[in-house]
């Protein structure tokens, strides 16, 4: 399977989580395509594994690209209910979305497993969007960017600089996710020029400056643009507004 290479780019995520059955894929599937995309902004969709296939065979011919919500670290073997990255790469599947809050929270997913799953994902020539943040209490006291800055050294800074070329992040502070309360454009901007410095320590400024850094947190078509418009934000990843065609559309045109 050839690589997707990443060099920075705008990126439209949508995080479709454990909605829509095989009806409503197919529904929201062809609103999408009726949409008419007038940014750069690369297209992704992730819906449930049970609908990865249809939405893979359904999005063949367009410019959206259909990405899995998490996989297991193991090739294969014994671990009833889970997905390897071997049976996405079956299906055509190429990006994977590791470590959303959700998942950490309700599944305990920690920074040492996610190190495993990206490892896995990149072995498999798979590329990921790693999500991470901090909780309302960390900011609250101040201590967000220490937070922030575990979670990414924790999960990624034993891979190689070139290894970034597979690499998009996604800063979601987990208070503003599925909650309406977004974080301000500055406070967003501050966040991913402090992850875009701490890759130019840890690695270089090619690193830096190629990483996507994606915003995730109650993005809606009244605020997208202005979040966007931040020179250190290039893109996001939109939970509850990409299940609805015109409004998904209304983030990606908003670059
Ligand atoms: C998400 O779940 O990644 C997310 C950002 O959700 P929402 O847009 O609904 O806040």
């Amino acid at each position: 399977m050839s690589r997707v290479k990443i060099m920075r780019k705008h990126i439209v995520a949508g995080n479709w989580k454990m909605n829509n059955g095989l009806v409503q894929t197919t529904t929201l599937i062809s609103e999408l395509k009726q949409q008419v995309k007038t940014s750069d902004a690369e297209v992704m969709i992730a819906p449930s594994f049970t609908n990865l296939w249809h939405a893979f065979e359904a999005t063949r011919q367009d410019d959206i690209e259909v990405v899995a919500q998490n996989m297991h670290f193991a090739e294969n073997g014994a671990y009833t209910g889970e997905v390897s990255a071997g049976m996405l790469k079956s299906l055509g599947i190429k990006t994977v979305i590791l470590g959303h809050s959700e998942r950490r929270a309700y599944f305990n997913e920690t920074d040492e497993a996610l190190a495993k799953k990206i490892d896995t994902a990149l072995a498999n020539g798979m590329r990921v969007i790693f999500c991470f943040g901090e909780e309302l209490s960390d900011r609250k006291a101040g201590k967000h960017e220490e937070v922030v800055k575990g979670q990414l050294v924790n999960a990624l800074c034993h891979l190689k600089a070139e290894d970034f070329e597979h690499i998009v992040l996604a800063y979601e502070p987990v208070w503003a996710i599925g909650t309406g309360e977004t974080a301000t454009p500055e406070q967003a901007q501050d966040m991913h020029a402090f992850i875009r410095n701490l890759f130019r320590e840890r690695y270089d400024a090619n690193v830096a400056d190629n990483l996507s850094i994606l915003y995730g947190g109650s993005v809606k078509p009244n605020n997208a643009k202005e979040i966007f418009s931040k020179p250190d934000v290039d893109g996001g990843l939109i939970g509850g507004a990409s299940l609805k065609a015109e409004d998904f559309y209304a983030i990606v045109n908003a670059f």
